[in-house]
């Protein structure tokens, strides 16, 4: 693991050092040590794998660690462009990584509590925005399933407008909470054993495709769940706009719970090779899809010498983000926050919060 030849990878300073690009508190700092021992003695087992959407092997190494300076390997597909981790963890090693470390590593808490659910309300209220921009569809009546929905926040926000929602999750103790302080629709499971009296109108996955290893096989469940009409959304952390969500650095965007890192084109890719066609999209990214018609062809577009020339790019302006337009913006909201923190506002801050990051995105 530690004998990669460094000319090789294309962002030197992702070498495997240890070394952290965030200030890790005492519990992260404990949970990374608890990670790289499960490493070294072989309990967290990584695995090879193709790229999931050519079907190739023919990548260029990125770097070799995340953000936390854990072990993790970032390559690039040639052949389509898809950013994706390799050799990574095998699932059952994930999975006894999201009970034990996740969270605690990530800065989370164990429950949900009330400023989680309105950061997600005002989610539900992007996504519902975008979703009804250019009348792509109305939400009254509508019925809205949502997989990975935590406490139900965006779901809460599309009930509000009228429309019968579905969530399902596998966390129970952010299931419970939407559950019982809101009477939502929230189920735990996965879409593997669900069982619903009609098709969603409406299929919403928020920041958990980057997670899931086996895509295929939750892109065939997805359309088993769909109808001709369904809208599919998808979001997750767009790599071509590091500059704007991560401070111009790669490396804050690399975190070892995602096994993929799309660029729109690169999720338009596995969409349109599962059988879905694009509707629309931007690189934040928020996305939408539908079920395509069997004959209709697939539009592969390699994405390689754009991402890799954007990846470029950033790295070579990374130090520059302090004087860049969105870095001052950034910078200057900090500022407020902490000036109204320091006041002793907190409640009027965490609305504050809501608005103004309501207003960047
Ligand atoms: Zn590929």
């Amino acid at each position: 693991m530690n004998n990669v030849n460094l000319n090789k990878m294309r962002l030197k300073r992702l070498k495997n050092n240890g070394t952290p690009e965030l200030k890790l508190n005492q519990l992260q700092l404990a949970m990374k040590k608890q990670i790289e021992d499960n490493i070294q003695e072989n309990k967290y087992v990584f695995e090879k794998t193709n790229c999931p959407i050519c079907e190739k092997d023919n990548s260029e190494k990125l770097g070799e660690k995340d953000r936390y300076g854990l072990y993790y390997s970032t390559v690039i597909c040639k052949d389509c462009g898809l950013i994706y981790t390799n050799p990574r963890m095998t699932q059952s090693s994930y999975n006894q990584f999201y009970n034990e470390e996740y969270r605690k590593l990530y800065g989370g808490t164990e429950k949900a509590n009330e400023e989680f659910f309105s950061r997600q309300q005002a989610k539900g209220e992007r996504i519902y925005n975008f979703i009804t921009s250019n009348s792509l569809i109305s939400t009254k009546d509508l019925f809205v399933m949502e997989v990975g929905c935590g406490a139900g926040g965006i779901l809460y926000f599309f009930r509000s407008k009228g429309s019968i929602i579905k969530g399902i999750d596998l966390g129970e103790e952010y299931i419970n909470y939407g559950r019982e302080k809101y009477n939502l629709d929230l189920e735990a499971g996965t879409l593997e054993n669900l069982l619903l009296k009609r098709k969603p109108d409406l299929i919403i996955y928020s920041h958990v495709m980057e997670h899931i290893l086996d895509l295929e096989n939750e892109l065939k469940l997805i359309r088993k769940y769909s109808h001709d009409n369904t809208i599919v959304y998808i979001e997750v952390p767009g790599v071509k706009e590091i500059h704007k969500n991560y401070m111009m650095n790669i490396l804050l965007y690399f975190q070892n719970a995602h096994v993929y890192h799309f660029t729109l084109t690169t999720l338009i890719n596995l969409m349109s090779k599962n059988g879905y066609k694009f509707l629309k999209g931007n690189e934040f990214l928020m996305s939408t899809f539908q079920l395509n018609d069997l004959e209709s062809k697939n539009n592969f577009i390699n994405d390689y010498n754009s991402a890799i020339s954007y990846i470029d790019r950033i790295e070579k302006r990374r130090k520059l983000y302090p004087f860049t337009s969105i870095g001052l913006k950034r910078n200057s909201l900090k500022i407020i926050l902490q000036v109204v923190d320091f006041l002793g506002l907190r409640k009027f801050m965490r609305t504050l919060k809501t608005i103004l990051l309501n207003l960047l995105f």
